[in-house]
């Protein structure tokens, strides 16, 4: 047992994830604006939690294989409350495209690639619950942080306001898990370090709408209907959670004034949700009834922070440090990795400029490509919600064979080759690089391989999945938008 006390603000997924991934060998400190949740019960976090330092809470969230994994190595017994809690694993075998169902044999490393089924609120109570139980560790609930002590480059502790009372808290090792509206740069400026800020528009704004499975009623069947596209003009996603809950996101472009208006109204989104097969087997009034209002959420962007130089004994977790595009659901996986990565360079050495060092770097080596990687699709996607708009807009050719190669060779490889699925999977939950798998000299001999394939072939195997939705002018009618 190390005797470092660490002081944590933020009681949020990295925050957690800290307590969790420190609290066996030094004492941990959680301090957090915001109420525990009135009751330890899942249905009642969900309706009366009140969380106003993570207003994210109650949009949709899906919990990646690097997440998920991590739990069931490190924390099976909290993996395990999760389940009794309602949670459920959805395994990379239960995921299959129709085409690979039944040919699957099952690989080592396809357990690394199941998805935690469950609402935040479900994951962040059952979190808190074995955070709360560990001896070193105290969660101090209602307590806003309002300021950094730091002396020399150093970080001594925090400024913490509880009951209208403000307290220096003193620490060996203070750790920043605010989320994605820090307000330790702002601190950490005006002490004169400097603190490097990268930042790209997600150009999207999200929508979510929660449900619960009628009395009876079960989930559709996986029949190959994508849970999850891209329109264009709207991207949706279905997310089962726990307990008979999913939600539905609808993440529409900041230029799609119009239909971003309306959508907020329940009516509107749950008329959106008719019209997009995906969406409308799981909300068709027989089986499914809402159980929440429409959600709307903005300011989504992508930031990369790095201080210079790095304050001793601080370090930065979660959105506080690198935020990412909530679409692609990478944002607990990222938190709770790392802080994994701060415990190995706190046992590596007590040495605070190599922590601080080695922190940088492992941080860069983890999350640097994913981040990267987001950050160009998103500027793809956002040129082409801009084309959707345009009735002019004639594609290039190199936009053609992009489309192409995602179209017909991309998307019919990972319905019709496990190999590929496989490879792309990884990728996807945080577990390869996102920017290899397709540069492998096997990869591109089967994505060529794929895309040579005659589109009728294609089509009679089922390697194209069914139409996402209406066209983009269709559905503008259909709402009777302008
Ligand atoms: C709309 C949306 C949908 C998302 N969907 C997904 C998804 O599907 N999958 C996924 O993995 N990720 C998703 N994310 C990202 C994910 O929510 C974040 O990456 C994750 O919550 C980051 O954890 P965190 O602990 O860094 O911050 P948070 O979870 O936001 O926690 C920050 C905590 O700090 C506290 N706090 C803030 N300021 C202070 C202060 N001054 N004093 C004391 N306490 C303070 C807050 O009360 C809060 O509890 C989504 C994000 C958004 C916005």
């Amino acid at each position: 047992m190390s005797r470092e006390h660490v002081l944590v603000t933020g009681a949020g997924i990295a925050g957690l994830g800290a307590a969790l991934a420190l609290g066996d060998t030094r004492r941990v400190t959680l301090v957090d604006r915001d109420r525990a949740a009135p009751l330890d019960d899942a249905e009642d976090a969900f309706l009366h939690w009140e969380r106003r330092g993570a207003t994210q809470l109650r949009h949709s969230h899906v919990f990646l294989g690097r997440l998920t994994t991590l739990l069931a190595t490190r924390y099976p017994a909290l993996l395990k409350e999760l389940t009794d809690c309602g949670a459920r694993i959805f395994t990379f075998q239960d995921g299959l495209p129709p085409p690979l169902r039944d040919s699957y044999t099952p690989r080592p490393g396809d357990e690394d690639l199941s998805i935690l089924f469950s609402r935040r609120t479900t994951l962040e109570l059952v979190m808190r619950r074995t955070v709360k139980r560990l001896p070193n560790v105290t969660i101090l609930d209602e307590a806003g942080v309002r300021g950094v002590l730091i002396e020399g480059g150093a970080v001594k502790g925090l400024k913490v306001e509880r009951g209208g009372v403000v307290e220096d808290l003193q620490a060996d090792l203070t750790v920043d898990a605010s989320g994605r509206n820090t307000a330790f740069p702002d601190w950490l400026r005006a002490a004169g370090i400097k603190v490097g800020e990268e930042e790209s528009p997600a150009g999207i704004l999200y929508f979510t709408r929660h449900y619960r499975l009628r009395d009876g009623a079960e989930e559709p069947t996986r029949d190959g209907t994508p849970g999850a596209g891209d329109l264009g003009y709207i991207k949706f996603g279905v997310f089962p959670a726990d307990n008979r809950h999913f939600s539905i996101t609808l993440a529409i472009p900041e230029i799609e004034t119009e239909l971003r208006m309306a959508v907020v109204k329940p009516e509107v989104f749950d008329r959106v949700c008719a019209e997009i097969p995906g969406c409308a087997r799981w909300t068709d009034a027989a089986r499914a009834e809402p159980a929440s209002q429409v959600f709307a959420m903005g300011n989504l962007k992508s930031v990369w922070r790095s201080y210079s130089p790095m304050p001793a004994n601080f370090f930065a977790l979660g959105d506080a440090a690198v935020r990412t595009n909530p679409l692609y659901g990478r944002g607990c996986s990222a938190g709770i990795v790392h802080a994994h990565i701060l415990r190995e360079v706190l046992d590596a050495t007590g040495d605070p400029a190599a922590r601080a060092e080695t922190f940088a770097a492992d941080t860069r080596k983890a999350l640097r490509p994913f981040y990267d990687s987001m950050v160009r699709q998103d500027t793809l996607a956002i040129r082409r919600a801009a084309n959707e708009r345009d009735p002019h807009y004639q594609p290039s050719w190199r936009a053609r064979a992009i489309k192409s190669l995602v179209e017909d060779a991309i998307g019919p490889a990972t319905r019709g080759d496990i190999a590929v699925l496989r490879a792309f999977s990884r990728a996807f939950h945080m577990i390869d690089d996102p920017n290899d798998w397709w540069k492998r000299p096997d990869m591109v001999a089967r994505l060529i391989g794929f895309w040579g394939l005659p589109e009728k072939y294609k089509r009679a195997r089922g390697f194209y999945p069914p139409k996402f939705g209406p066209e983009r002018a269709e559905m503008i009618s259909k709402l009777k938008l302008a």
